[in-house]
């Protein structure tokens, strides 16, 4: 006779509230998504996907919605328009957009049986059962994500990484041709703008007036823009008793490209503990405990790594130095890529 399962509830249908329920329902466990939003929908993302094992999203039951992904593998990084390093990252990352992406989760979640409520914001509260995925928590903060597609846009490797004295900005190929540019600046409220212009004025006040003007020159998708601020990187607040998970938990600085990554090796680290709970084998606390310490084990390194070089990105004198190694060719591109997978 088949055990009666208790239903997952989860709170926050990005990647790490999809992916959970996804792996949940390849399992047998019966799971019920709150998504607050509505899909397909642009975000703010680089959209470029590195560190993602494939085995993790086997695991997940979500491998075939990256078959048609761009494998993206050369990289270069430029300060205020000047190259500092080219490379090859050690194993391809993935290009796709959010909007694709997130939707064909969405539709893999409803394949395996398992439900997803759209327009549904849920309170953070801790119950039993809730699995918190809504994403960062507001906070005060300095910063601003923009992001946006262009087509018809040459590019110069697989990834371009631009420096500038405010902030910085990735661009990655995703599907049909497009390039998402995406940026995380210091807010500045004297800039004005809305859409694309806004990112561009982000890009020529931090002093990469060539790249603007490069976008310029190609063709912008405005439907496309998207932008977030009031955040904070690192841990995020915990709410006692509260089971938490992706960028909820904590968000990894953006120029990682590793915070989707993280989302799906979250759910993976969850499967077990929440299934072990949905049929009766583990109390609710011992669940959420397993799983915590599951997350703060795997990610702590790669957190602690990443927030102590994201000031060396935003700041003068941390920009003045990775020029200079770049110059040298002493930038030790491999060893710090390694420190935060
Ligand atoms: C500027 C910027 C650039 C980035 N670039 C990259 C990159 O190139 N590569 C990379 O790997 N990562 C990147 N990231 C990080 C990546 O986007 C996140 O780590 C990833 O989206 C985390 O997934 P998540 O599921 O935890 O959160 P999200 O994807 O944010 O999903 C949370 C979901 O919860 C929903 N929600 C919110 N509140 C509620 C509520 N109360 N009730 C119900 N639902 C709710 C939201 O609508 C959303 O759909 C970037 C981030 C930023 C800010």
């Amino acid at each position: 006779m088949a055990t009666l399962k208790a239903t997952v509830t989860i709170a926050g249908g990005g990647l790490a509230g999809l992916s959970l329920a996804a792996g949940l329902r390849l399992r047998g466990v019966p799971v019920k998504v709150h998504e607050a939003g509505s899909y397909p929908r642009h975000r703010v993302c680089g959209e470029f996907i590195s560190g993602a094992a494939p085995a993790t999203l086997e695991a997940l039951g979500i491998a075939d919605a990256f078959a048609d992904a761009l494998p993206r593998r050369s990289l270069i990084w430029l300060s205020e328009g000047k190259l500092v390093h080219c490379d090859d990252l050690p194993e391809p990352a993935l290009g796709i957009s959010r909007y694709r992406l997130d939707a064909r989760l969405r539709e893999r979640v409803t394949e395996l049986g398992g439900e997803v409520i759209e327009h549904s914001r849920q309170v953070r509260e801790p119950l039993e059962g809730l699995v918190w995925t809504a994403g960062r928590i507001p906070a005060k903060s300095r910063w601003i994500g923009l992001k946006c597609h262009f087509r018809d846009l040459a590019m110069k490797a697989d990834l371009e990484m631009h420096l500038g004295s405010n902030g910085y900005a990735g661009l990655a190929g995703v599907e049909d041709g497009r390039v998402n540019v995406c940026g995380l600046f210091k807010v500045d409220r004297a800039l004005r703008g809305s859409g694309s212009e806004l990112l561009l004025s982000y890009l020529e006040q931090g002093g990469n007036d060539v790249l603007a003007k490069r976008l310029r020159g190609a063709v912008v998708d405005e439907d496309s823009f998207a932008a977030v601020a009031g955040f904070s990187l690192g841990r995020q607040p915990e709410l006692p008793g509260l089971c938490v998970l992706g960028d909820a938990e904590s968000m990894i600085p953006p120029f990682t490209g590793n915070g989707m990554s993280m989302a799906f090796q979250a759910a993976e680290l969850a499967l077990e503990p929440l299934e072990e709970w949905s049929k009766g084998f583990l109390d609710w606390d011992d669940c959420r405990a397993a799983i915590r310490s599951a997350l703060h084990r795997r990610f702590r390194r790669r957190l602690n790594a990443a927030q102590a070089l994201h000031p060396v990105l935003m700041y003068g004198s941390g920009r003045h130095l990775v020029k200079s190694l770049g110059r040298a060719r002493l930038l030790p591109f491999r060893p710090l890529l390694s420190l935060v997978r």
